[in-house]
């Protein structure tokens, strides 16, 4: 197994892939004013294995098309779309993000929980636009700095790891550049992180060890992974993930 695949076994098995909530995904489906006039065609671009897809499917008239590019992420979320009776309106589809296989303009929404780092926040937004209907919504989760200043450690940390991270002001005026209308933000409550989220991760740890043996990169993840969760609960005043919710300017 590569380390994607390892990756993808310590985390298919539970609700989330990243931290979330069901509430806080339809406090954003509220604040998107989504008009159901007619079948809405809904994107959820790095699904895993589909907690916030399935919710809008079983929460609103629509289609959803799931993307993620990690083949066990589709077939679990093919699997729970069975399960929860949303089959015939959820299509799973193996992709990439930074190379989407849609036509301009075919989406109303588009949702992204905790994955658009993996192309980067302004780079997501600015290319994803093209597959908005004119005045479409953008609904996407992005690792935020909470407060202006921080301790040194957090801040090498994150800039190590993912230099584009900033403050919601940053991540508004970036929507704007794009050409988005922000119409709501929020942060995500610290229970979408250790109750969603680390708990349910932490929770496998040892059968996931003893599912690999104990081998080195089974061991190496799981400790990267503790790593995670502990910076997150010494700085959890600092950093979060906001939800960015946004209207697509008719254009
Ligand atoms: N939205 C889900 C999963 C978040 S974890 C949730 O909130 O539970 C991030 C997801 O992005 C993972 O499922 C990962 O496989 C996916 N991902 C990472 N890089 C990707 C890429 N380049 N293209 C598509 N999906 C990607």
């Amino acid at each position: 197994m590569d380390d994607l695949e390892l990756l993808a076994d310590l985390h298919r098995r539970n609700e989330r892939q990243g931290p979330g909530g069901e509430a806080e995904t339809l406090l954003a489906l509220r604040l998107a004013g989504l008009d159901s006039g007619a079948t809405l065609r809904i994107a959820d671009i790095g699904c895993g294995a589909g907690a916030s897809a399935l919710l809008l499917a079983r929460h609103l008239d629509a289609r959803v098309t799931a993307v993620d590019f990690l083949p066990a992420f589709v077939d679990e979320l093919r699997a729970r779309a069975v399960a929860a009776g949303v089959a015939d309106r959820v299509e799973p589809v193996q992709a990439s993000m930074d190379h989407l296989p849609f036509e301009r303009g075919t989406f109303d929404a588009i949702w992204s929980e905790g994955a658009v780092y993996n192309i980067g926040f302004e780079r997501g937004v600015r290319e994803w636009r093209r597959f908005l209907k004119p005045g479409g919504i953008l609904a996407v989760t992005e690792i935020t700095w909470l407060t202006d200043e921080r301790p040194a450690e957090l801040q090498a940390h994150w800039e190590a790891v993912y230099p584009e991270i900033d403050t919601a002001s940053m991540k508004i005026r970036a929507l704007e550049r794009s050409g988005y209308t922000p119409v709501g933000y929020f942060v995500l409550p610290e229970r979408c992180w250790f109750d969603n989220y680390y708990g349910p991760v932490e929770a496998g740890f040892t059968q996931f060890l003893d599912r690999h043996g104990h081998g080195a990169a089974a061991r190496a993840l799981v400790e990267a992974e503790r790593e995670e969760i502990a910076l997150y609960g010494k700085y959890r005043a600092y950093v979060g993930y906001g939800f960015y919710i946004a209207k697509l300017g008719a254009c």
